[in-house]
């Protein structure tokens, strides 16, 4: 049906009868067309960076205290999925200067991206993208026999320019699908062992 009534150039808006199927020039403006998806759009618009991409990963250094001697895993016991996290340069960082941390939208520090995952994008931040990242899920590891914390999380890099409050409509679009809503291995972790323990146990400087 769409093919029959053909489709509006994004230039001038003029309908084009048929729908193109492949790259033309539109008939009433002349702009160069491509079909990509079944959508037309301008080259120009099709050769253009996505405004959103994104992918998965871990959250670095989680059992170590911050500078201030805030526990992170505190900080990490509080953090609910699909909760929106911010990405932070730290270009002083002494023992990486690709350094990026992970906190929550008060300032708290839950850790780092890892250096591999530092390294591709403190370059493209230093060029403008604007890093975000959402808590995909949280989930229980030993470390020297103790329980402990650890965070999987979205990664999103908005190209320059783009407007970063889109970020939510894009992760919202990819399904959540096996976001952790809660009930998992973590809640049943946090509930034998409590976070007034954890304070107990970090105090002791046992969770740093
Ligand atoms: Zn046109």
């Amino acid at each position: 049906m769409a093919d029959k009534q053909g489709a509006a150039c994004p230039q001038c808006g003029e309908v084009i009868t048929p729908k193109p199927t492949r790259a033309r020039k539109c008939p009433h403006c002349g702009v160069q067309l491509v079909v990509r998806q079944f959508q037309v759009m301008t080259k120009e618009q099709a050769d253009a960076p996505p405004a959103f991409r994104s992918f998965d990963t871990y959250v670095s250094g989680v059992t170590f205290k911050n500078s201030d001697g805030s526990s992170r895993q505190d900080v990490i016991i509080d953090c609910k999925p699909k909760e929106q996290l911010q990405l932070i340069r730290d270009r002083e960082n002494p023992r990486d200067r690709n350094a990026i941390k992970v906190c929550r939208a008060n300032g708290d520090q839950l850790g780092f991206l890892s250096g591999e995952v530092a390294a591709k994008c403190a370059p493209r931040i230093e060029k403008g993208y604007i890093y975000v990242a959402f808590v995909k899920n949280i989930e229980e590891f030993e470390r020297n026999e103790r329980p402990m914390l650890g965070m999987n999380i979205l990664v999103v890099a908005a190209s320059p320019g783009v407007d970063v409050a889109g970020a939510w409509a894009y992760v919202e679009s990819l399904g959540m699908k096996d976001w952790d809503a809660g009930g998992g291995g973590c809640m049943v972790l946090l509930a034998v062992i409590g976070a007034a323990t954890w304070a107990v146990l970090a105090a002791a400087g046992l969770c740093s």
